[in-house]
């Protein structure tokens, strides 16, 4: 039976708390196997534990994986979340789950700081999907960062909200350069300020080696292996725009888009609404599980225009570097940052469900081949 869009609203938490008690209930329930990787770095905003979970459906000795991953951008796990345990509900899916004989891995929470302390970030400021890159070979300085560091101080003010002085200076740069050339300077990852937005780490961080630790062990052994990472904060409302993730590969991108349909996009080719990035989280799967043939996307769902999600994040930064804030300011910027990466709406909910629904089922139909 489908499940009602009451059913499927259910499934999303208010909080990371509720949303990994949802997750581990589900799981549970269905007597899936388990597992807790706790983050020392500190509790959660409502003081409690915070970890990433992982749920398997499935034979370890499957061919086939497909892997569904919330909140690498802690703060869009919201989302993720919701898709991970109404599918975990979802009897039609897991029939099907069954029948392709290819295993499932859903992966909760892949930075549970942000998710509960609301920052796309996590515990060190860090981009998760900027920080798995090579940190020994990469350069002490590149044009990234110097793309950054001209527009940080634009970027983050030294006052919030920003004064008309900054709001005119970002709108004559905008309107020089093009939006484009600006969202590229400040997304594509950055390793010179870590008190900057899109900061990629100057080291794994303890998510990024969580998660090449269960690709390792759940993945290495497979000969296929599928990845959907779900993402929010991009694009237009409830659309799931399913990005290419890998290297400039014709026959992977090929491959990507028989799976998923010929409206997967990529960055290489300018058709995505993301920028070109660095040290993006898929580099996990192709070190860790070099041996299987990948197939992956990041799925990303639409929320507020791009300067409302900009400006979030902006403020967001603002805040996290000045932690004095009045108490007034701190929670209209969470608020804001909330709604920047998720909608409430049972509307809105039941159309990502949907897609995410239909990505998986695209995954398990592929690999089962
Ligand atoms: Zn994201």
């Amino acid at each position: 039976m489908l499940m009602t869009m009451t059913a499927i609203s259910e499934a999303f938490a208010a909080t990371y708390s509720a949303a990994r008690a949802k997750f581990l209930a589900a799981a549970a329930e269905r007597g899936f196997a388990a597992e807790h990787h706790v983050n020392s770095a500190g509790r959660g905003a409502e003081g409690e534990e915070l970890a990433s979970d992982t749920a398997i459906l499935g034979s370890s000795d499957a061919p086939a994986l497909v892997v569904v991953t919330s909140a690498m951008h802690g703060v869009e796990g919201f989302c993720g979340s919701g898709c991970q345990v109404a599918l975990l509900r979802d009897e039609a899916f897991l029939a099907a789950a069954k029948k392709s004989g290819v295993a499932v891995l859903f992966h909760h929470a892949v930075n549970p700081w942000g998710f509960s302390w609301l920052r796309r970030t996590n515990e060190n400021n860090v981009d998760l999907n900027r920080n798995f890159r090579d940190f020994a070979a990469q350069p002490a300085h590149s044009a990234r960062d110097d793309a950054y560091a001209g527009i940080h101080a634009l970027m983050v003010p030294v006052e919030w909200p920003p004064a008309a002085e900054n709001r005119a200076a970002l709108a004559a740069l905008v309107a020089a350069r093009g939006r484009p050339a600006i969202q590229a300077a400040v997304s594509s990852g950055q390793s010179v300020r870590p008190d900057g937005l899109f900061y990629a780490g100057n080291a794994p961080e303890w998510s990024n080696r969580v998660l090449r630790d269960v690709l390792r062990r759940h993945g290495s052994r497979r000969r296929r292996l599928a990845w959907i990472d779900i993402h929010t904060g991009l694009g237009p409302w409830g659309h799931g725009e399913k990005i290419f993730c890998g290297p400039n590969d014709p026959a992977m991108i090929a491959r990507t888009r028989a799976c998923f349909g010929a409206d997967v996009t990529s960055y290489y080719d300018g058709s995505s609404a993301s920028a070109e990035l660095s040290g993006v989280a898929w580099q996990a799967a192709l070190d860790e599980c070099s041996r299987a043939e990948f197939t992956g996307i990041g799925l990303e769902f639409g929320t507020l225009p791009f300067e409302e999600t900009l400006a979030a994040l902006r403020a967001d930064q603002w805040l996290a570097n000045h932690p004095h804030a009045e108490r007034a300011m701190h929670d209209s910027i969470k608020a804001g940052m909330r709604s920047a990466f998720h909608d409430d709406s049972e509307a809105w909910q039941a159309m990502v469900y949907g897609q995410a629904r239909v990505a998986t089922l695209q995954a398990l139909h592929a690999l089962s081949g």
